[in-house]
């Protein structure tokens, strides 16, 4: 493998309530919407982006951590279609990646629908924003706190896990093709990651930094948004990369956007 590659998976189709996700827009209505990860092939390493559901959780709420996530059975559970197939570990076996082929995991961000198969790769190093580590173990607001399951990220602790805490922008590689970039507001910590690839050019994966194009273009930000206001300063600074770098710009959670990635083993180069 000469160049970079990325690819995009999914591991669950997660029907969100729609005016939870756009402010107030749409009462009543849903959003049939994906919880994706990606990977980045890299000549000097691996990199995957977010871990994807964790089915685990989805199958045994109660048992899931050491206090278990019994109320993720209320709030999300019924809203949520998950296989076996679409565990991050059991999406990159179909491609030829095993745990231990992954150098790197960048997290976005520590909610559960990126979080959920973080204990599957020991071997790893993770990167993850300092602020969001630190509020991932105690959300000031109860609805974010549902957003934290320990069972995720809780591995963490451990000293088998590698964690490094950055503080800002991070140049993977050091050369500029996989590059983080905070975009607070969703999340405390919360950051897009920005690859440059010889053909598709650049693309910022966005992750929640806005549920769907049209959130993205009327900063729209979700009703438990830790702080609306950092949300739409970052909102309107990827916008201005994007125009700038002439980037593509993809949101985790936009189904169109998941389509315009090509079915894996195809990659975007
Ligand atoms: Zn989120």
């Amino acid at each position: 493998m000469t160049k970079p590659e990325l690819y995009a998976m999914n591991s669950a189709d997660w029907e969100y309530e729609y005016s939870a996700m756009m402010r107030n827009q749409k009462p009543g209505e849903t959003y049939p919407s994906l919880t994706p990860f990606y990977l980045v092939d890299h000549p000097e390493g691996t990199v995957l982006i977010d871990t994807g559901t964790s089915y685990e959780l989805l199958e045994d709420p109660a048992d899931y951590g050491p206090y278990g996530a019994g109320y993720v059975e209320e709030f999300a559970a019924d809203e949520i279609e998950m296989s076996e197939d679409g565990k991050a570990v059991n999406r990159l076996a179909e491609i030829g990646y095993e745990p231990d082929d992954i150098d790197i995991v960048v997290m976005t961000h520590l909610h559960l629908d990126h979080t959920g198969d973080v204990r599957e790769f020991p071997d790893s190093e993770f990167v993850v924003q300092q602020d969001e580590l630190e509020y991932a173990w105690w959300p000031a607001d109860p609805i974010q706190r549902k957003l934290y399951v320990e069972g995720d990220f809780g591995v963490f602790q451990s000293p088998e896990y590698d964690v490094t805490a950055i503080s800002g922008e991070y140049d993977v590689f050091g050369d500029g093709v996989v590059e983080c970039i905070p975009t607070p507001g969703h999340s405390p910590g919360h950051q897009a990651v920005k690859v440059e690839l010889e053909e598709a050019g650049t693309v910022i994966l966005a992750a929640d930094l806005a549920f769907t194009q049209r959130a993205y273009e009327d900063e729209l930000q979700p009703a438990f948004a830790w702080d609306t206001e950092h949300a739409i300063r970052s909102n309107r600074m990827i916008r201005n990369l994007e125009r700038t770098e002439d980037a593509t710009v993809l949101l985790a959670h936009d189904r169109e956007h998941f389509e315009e990635f090509p079915d894996p083993p195809e990659s975007l180069v």
